[in-house]
């Protein structure tokens, strides 16, 4: 943290009990209160454990059940791949936003390379339960992630919520979206949960900040909070509908880093963000398909080719050249995303198909 710690920030090694918006103070879990002219949340969500019943005992008390979606049990789901010998593995997704959505169905596609590089794939039957009617919020990507699941040999489900977990007698139960009375049962050999999720307690108890649903409410374009003008918020806790990854909160920080300065300096708010988020899917050991787009679900890429299309060098890109863009502009505040890179390579790409059309008539 003090590494990349602004030099001129206070860090107060505490945590938020509640915020008491309409007095601009924020209330520590040490009783220590600190008053604020203008506040930034960035909370993000935590997983929703109780929302499955036995979930908690499965994780705790049984080595074939885990989630990724929580750093506790992340390293369990390596080892469990690396016990599992045969069977069927199961992949639950919730319904609802939760963070990074691609990653529930990314682990089963992860599954599937692992069990084939072990040669175990005639053995293993891999099913994706979903919640959800559709796997990617966007047709062309889902189409795209469609055809990678058959490739990989993940068979997908819809409409189907993990409620319970008989970890005994290695049973899901799930409940059909549509009519919750109506259940299903799988037996599995490995279950990968990803639990609905919710706001920190801190956000839960201070109600006049949030939605009726879960999230901190601000205005999806300015990032300004829709009653207390003095607080902008971002990231998962935002009540922005668009899928939640640090692609989106690159440009989201940039948002409200310009009309945080608008506010202070008594300027307009302005209307700048357009939901662009980014979901790099990994679907292989060196390949990758970047899925980009904004608010109307329309795509967004960065690399105007191929874009539903898994590709090794997309690979090589976030595996090397995004942990460095993190450490060293994101997390100092200096990368707002890729829309300069966008605008170059779009033009440039427009530029050789002219030129090669150009070419072709000579
Ligand atoms: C398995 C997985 C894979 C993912 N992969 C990708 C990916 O490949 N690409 C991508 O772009 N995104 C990915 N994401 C999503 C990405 O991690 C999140 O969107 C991002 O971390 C959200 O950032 P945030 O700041 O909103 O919340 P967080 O990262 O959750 O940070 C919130 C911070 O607030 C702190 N906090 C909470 N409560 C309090 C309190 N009461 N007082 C003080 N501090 C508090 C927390 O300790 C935490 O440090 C992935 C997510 C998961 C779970």
């Amino acid at each position: 943290m003090l590494q990349v710690l602004p030099d001129n920030a206070i860090w107060l090694k505490d945590s938020v009990e509640h915020f008491c918006p309409a007095d601009n103070m924020v209330i520590l879990e040490s009783g220590a209160s600190v008053e604020y002219e203008f506040m930034v949340i960035s909370m993000g969500l935590k997983p929703n454990f109780k929302g499955i019943c036995g979930l908690k005992t499965a994780l705790n008390d049984y080595d074939n059940v885990s989630t990724i979606y929580s750093e506790k049990y992340a390293v369990k789901t390596y080892e469990c791949f690396q016990n599992f010998k045969r069977g069927t593995a199961v992949f639950s997704a919730p319904a609802g936003p939760i963070p990074y959505a691609a990653a529930t169905l990314e682990i089963a596609y992860f599954a599937s390379n692992y069990f084939r590089n072990r040669k175990q794939l005639n053995d293993v039957t891999i099913v994706y339960a979903n919640a959800n009617d559709a796997l990617f919020p966007v047709d062309l990507y889902e189409d795209a992630v469609h055809r990678i699941a058959e490739k990989l040999n993940v068979c997908v489900q819809f409409g189907v919520n993990l409620v319970r977990i008989i970890p005994e007698n290695n049973k899901a139960v799930f409940a059909c979206t549509r009519a919750p009375e109506n259940t299903t049962c799988l037996k599995y050999s490995f279950l990968h949960v990803c639990t609905p999720m919710e706001p920190p307690d801190a956000l839960k108890k201070s109600k006049n900040l949030m939605t009726t649903g879960k999230f901190v409410d601000v205005d999806k374009r300015t990032l300004q909070h829709r009653k207390f003008t003095n607080v902008f918020a971002l990231g998962d806790c935002a009540s922005l509908p668009t899928s939640k990854t640090v692609g989106a909160i690159s440009v989201q920080s940039y948002v409200v880093f310009k009309n945080l300065m608008n506010a202070m300096e008594g300027k307009d708010i302005e209307p700048m963000y357009d939901g662009y988020t980014a979901s790099p899917i990994f679907t292989g050991y060196d390949s990758l398909m970047l899925a980009e787009f904004d608010y109307d679900k329309e795509p967004r890429p960065t690399f105007p080719f191929n874009i539903d299309k898994e590709k090794a060098w997309l690979f090589h890109l976030q595996y090397t050249v995004m942990p460095y863009i993190y450490w060293n502009y994101m997390l100092k505040g200096t990368w707002d995303g890729p829309e300069t890179f966008r605008k170059i390579f779009h033009l440039e790409f427009l530029r050789l198909r002219k030129e090669s059309a150009y070419l072709g008539c000579k």
